[in-house]
């Protein structure tokens, strides 16, 4: 989770308000520099709640639930949910399904997150497992539908259903011509354009470590989409060990990749966010390589062992806040 911190100049002439509501099982925050903020706020809200009727995989009343729930069938499903899925599966694709939207049996198995967190047992998640493969959501683009092809199958969208709906909100904002705004949907900060004073925003990564607030680092940017994944987000633990909710598709248990969190910063929070939980289960050397092949999209990684590791074009934009952490592999140490 992120938070943004706001400059002390505003605008004066320029009316802002601001709101704070839980939703998409997250808080959702926002602040909206512009004519009539509030009815931009409202609509924003809307969309995003709708965006959430869609999607929820809890919500009987959702196009998840529905193809949950029918497995063999084609279900015919909105433009919002059939462009998420279509966008999961490309970057299953191009993570070689270390992403997997189809993650639902291993996700519901865990419960993680939930009151039924438990450690399974192996032949739980072999079982699992099987049913875990992203080729098997079959398509129709005229049709608009979505097949599961094996009984027990299920699609998940909680790794990338918000950086949709971040970006959405800005789709309002820039109708409304709002030039100046934060949002923060659960650690999916989006930022329109800079503040209101011109100055850049000012992002600050959370501490793995520490309670939700507490920022170990900072970078300032203008237009930007900045979404992290960690393994505090949301965990149990027991005997030492912490579950957390990010699973690889390929052991069926949480990732173990030395890593504490993962930032992705590129221009849209769709690919943001998805990229995120991606690299947090690829790691630091194969989440570098996806990353770098990129364009436009840069990663921020944190290792167990405090260190900071950065993209090529992240290095020399940061600024550390906290000395536990030490950037690693940095040419230079000037800052920002
Ligand atoms: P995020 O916080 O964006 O990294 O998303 C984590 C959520 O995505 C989890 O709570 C699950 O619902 C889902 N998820 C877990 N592992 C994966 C995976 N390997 N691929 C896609 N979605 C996943
Ligand atoms: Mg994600």
């Amino acid at each position: 989770m992120l938070n943004g911190c706001q400059g002390q100049k505003e605008k004066n002439d320029l009316p802002a308000a601001s709101k704070s509501s839980f939703l998409m099982d997250t808080i959702v925050s926002m602040k909206v520099y512009g004519e009539k903020p509030d009815k931009v706020i409202e609509e924003a809200f809307q969309r995003m709640r709708e965006i959430e009727n869609e999607m929820s995989v809890t919500l009987k009343s959702s196009y998840i639930y529905k193809i949950n729930s029918n497995p063999g069938e084609p279900v015919k499903v909105d433009s919002d949910t059939f462009r998420v899925i279509r966008k999961a599966i490309t970057y299953a694709e191009i993570t070689d399904g270390n992403f997997d939207p189809s993650i639902r049996p291993l996700v519901s198995l865990w419960g993680i997150g939930t009151e039924n967190a438990r450690v399974p047992a192996r032949s739980e998640i072999e079982e699992a497992k099987r049913l875990v493969n992203y080729k098997l959501i079959k398509l129709d683009e005229e049709e608009k539908t979505v097949v599961l092809q094996k009984p027990g199958m299920g699609i998940d969208l909680g790794a990338i259903a918000k950086g949709y709906a971040a970006d959405e909100v800005r789709r309002i904002f820039k109708k409304h011509r709002v030039e100046h705004a934060f949002v923060n949907l659960g650690g999916n900060v989006l930022v329109v354009g800079g503040k209101p004073d011109g100055s850049p925003w000012v992002v600050g990564i959370q501490d793995p470590r520490r309670e939700r607030g507490s920022v170990m680092a900072s970078f300032k940017v203008k237009d930007k989409a900045i979404v992290t994944s960690g393994n505090y987000e949301r965990y149990f633990e027991k005997d030492g060990v912490v579950y957390h909710h990010i699973i690889d598709p390929k052991t069926g248990s949480p990732a173990r990749t030395n890593l504490l969190s993962a930032t992705i910063i590129c221009d849209d929070s769709f690919d943001a966010d998805a990229l995120s939980t991606s690299v947090f289960v690829m790691g630091v050397d194969r989440g570098l390589e996806l990353v770098e092949s990129l364009n436009g999209v840069e990663v921020m990684f944190i290792n167990k062992d405090l260190e900071i590791i950065l993209s090529e074009g992240l290095k020399n934009k940061i600024k550390v806040l906290n000395q536990d952490f030490k950037l690693v592999g940095n040419d230079n140490d000037e800052q920002i």
